[in-house]
């Protein structure tokens, strides 16, 4: 069984089925509020709430955008969020809803709630509201409002919404329990007057129902069956609950909570991710080192690298950190298996092959994917000028360096022996300019006849024939694992890594990396995944993002753990 299918909320929806409630199938929902771009946060939410429709016969999941609070919700995020549960390959057909289309209805069940004496208008200022909301060891105490007339509440609530009031005059509260130990249900506020423009309202409304008054009652007046949503909701879930069995007959929805996804070296709190753009720290909410799913998917992480991942954390009762390191892990799995293989040198150091022909120019056959041998081969063209990585030439190597040096031989990828006889340097700087190699003809392919060999393969291009593009190296964005957090509560901006981009250029690349798709990632031998930058790559000068180096810092991790006699 794979843990997906275990996990405690498929458990519980396993047993509810199996009482035989749910004929008719499930119907689950995300529900997004419109005021930034969806993170890898909300991806485990939507694996979790599309994959639960997906599992189970005649279900389906809702993709309702919470817009009850017009002061930050806009049209962008609406179309970012659609794009990007799209991309991520879920598809919720036609049930697509927004709670601003409820507001008549909500509107109704408040008034509803006031004629049932369970909820009343509030003329106690914000401040003195929170005042009288007592402790988690005091009671709250009672609004001097808490006894109008149910004809003066409705007369009040009409006139609340007629615009007759300023914001903060007066509140619609539900009359619950001062006494309660659960601070929710003090008589919750759940209509407050905002004079703001709404994104699909306009301005038709200046009152608006609170997040725990609109979310269930949305809930159920999509008979939702099953309301997933983190943690942080469990203490509001009596309160949930109170508002549904007000106002539905059964069946009801039923709220279960599960713990959100936090990633060590990363914010993913919408406030923070907002600041980050407004403040220009990054250059939008789709850079590449954002968690937001526009900012993955740009960097060439495929989607079914985030499915897999959500996969793999599983959905648990209790937080937790999840180390990044296993996102990383799941980009570099998928791509390993799907990702076709190139060549490019990033920092470049000229090497001229003094027996070649001069104007001579060959093709060699490059394998495309060795993981996956339907991805067939392709042609790379060799010829005297060419380009190694600076780092794969030392003149005067340690012990252990096996790459390139004077008089040494290693082998050039898919072409040929070469062997470097001569070091060329700039007379006034000192700086190596070139590299004056010979070649052996005899090892076309990569191999020798007289069985000779080579401690090295270097990856390299032909100066002629490649490419020119810049490309971007990206690390984590914070150098700490828990930005923000600390002895002295910094900000979590001063934990940014100034070293979070590095700009190469010009980097060569090879020929067959000239016509490429953005966003689609290839692996560079020996380098790691690199992809098209979809927003500044241009045909004069094409920008390519690093998705991951190749290095597998989990599977070390992993590795450590699993040895004996170390730490767990
Ligand atoms: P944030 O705290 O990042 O601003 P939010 O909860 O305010 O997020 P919503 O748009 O309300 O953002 O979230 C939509 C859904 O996604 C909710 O059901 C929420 O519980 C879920 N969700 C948000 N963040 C995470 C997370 N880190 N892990 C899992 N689910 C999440
Ligand atoms: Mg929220």
């Amino acid at each position: 069984m794979t843990e997906q299918s275990t996990d405690f909320i498929r458990k519980i929806i396993a047993e509810d089925i199996a009482s035989g409630a749910f004929k008719d199938g499930l119907i689950t929902r995300f529900p997004p509020e419109p005021n930034g771009y969806l993170h890898i946060g909300h991806a485990k939410s939507i694996c979790l709430n599309f994959g639960i429709a997906e599992e189970n016969e005649n279900s389906v999941c809702n993709l309702r955008f919470d817009d009850t609070n017009p002061d930050k919700e806009n049209p962008e995020y609406v179309e970012s969020i659609k794009d990007d549960i799209r991309w991520l390959g879920f598809d919720w057909g036609d049930r697509l809803f927004f709670a601003s289309d409820y507001f008549e209805q909500l509107y109704q069940f408040a008034v509803r709630l006031i004629k049932m004496e369970k909820a009343f208008v509030c003329s106690l200022s914000p401040e003195e509201i929170n005042e009288s909301r007592g402790t988690l060891t005091e009671p709250g105490r009672e609004s001097p409002y808490r006894s109008r007339s149910t004809e003066e509440n409705l007369d009040l609530f009409k006139r609340m919404r007629a615009g007759e009031f300023e914001e903060g005059a007066h509140v619609l509260r539900a009359k619950i329990d001062m006494a309660s130990p659960n601070l929710c249900l003090r008589d919750p506020v759940i209509y407050r007057i905002r004079k703001a423009r709404h994104h699909r309202t306009g301005d038709r409304w200046c009152i608006y129902p609170l997040y725990d008054f609109a979310h269930p009652l949305s809930d159920a007046l999509e008979n939702i069956s099953h309301s997933l949503c983190t943690l942080e909701f469990a203490n509001n879930r009596p309160l949930y609950d109170w508002f549904v069995k007000q106002l539905i007959d059964p069946p009801r929805p039923r709220q279960i909570e599960f713990a959100r996804l936090n990633l060590n070296y990363t914010v993913m709190s919408k406030r923070k991710l907002n600041q980050l753009v407004a403040e220009n720290h990054i250059s939008g909410w789709d850079d590449p080192r954002m968690p937001t799913i526009a900012g993955l998917r740009r960097r060439g992480v495929p989607p079914e690298a985030i499915r897999e991942f959500c996969e793999r954390i599983g959905v648990a009762k209790k937080d937790s950190l999840v180390d990044v390191a296993l996102l990383e892990h799941s980009i570099r799995d998928i791509l390993n298996q799907k990702a076709e293989r190139r060549m490019g040198v990033l920092r470049p150091m000229k090497v001229v092959i003094d027996n070649y022909p001069e104007e001579g120019t060959e093709m060699l056959e490059a394998i495309n994917n060795p993981e996956n041998p339907a991805a067939g081969s392709r042609q790379v063209p060799f010829s005297k000028v060419l380009y190694i990585e600076r780092e794969d030439f030392m003149e005067d190597p340690p012990k252990k360096f096996f790459r390139l040096a004077p008089g040494r031989e290693v082998r050039l990828r898919y072409a040929y022996f070469i062997k470097c006889q001569e070091v060329v340097k700039n007379e006034h700087t000192g700086e190596i300019e070139e590299l004056r190699c010979t070649y052996d003809p005899e090892t076309r392919g990569g191999n020798a006849p007289d069985g000779r060999k080579v401690k090295a393969t270097l990856h390299w291009v032909s100066a002629t024939h490649a490419i020119s593009a810049e490309v971007r190296l990206y690390d984590r964005l914070f150098n700490r694992e828990n930005p923000g957090a600390g002895e002295n509560k910094e900000d979590f901006r001063q934990h940014l890594n100034p070293g979070s981009l590095e700009t190469l250029s010009p980097c060569f690349l090879e020929p067959a990396l000239a016509e490429v798709a953005p966003e689609k990632s290839y692996q560079f031998e020996r380098l790691g995944y690199f992809c098209l930058d979809s927003r500044d790559s241009t045909p004069s000068h094409p920008v390519f993002n690093r998705t991951v180096t190749l290095r597998d810092t989990w599977a070390k991790i992993k590795k450590k753990a699993k040895s004996p006699g170390s730490p767990a």
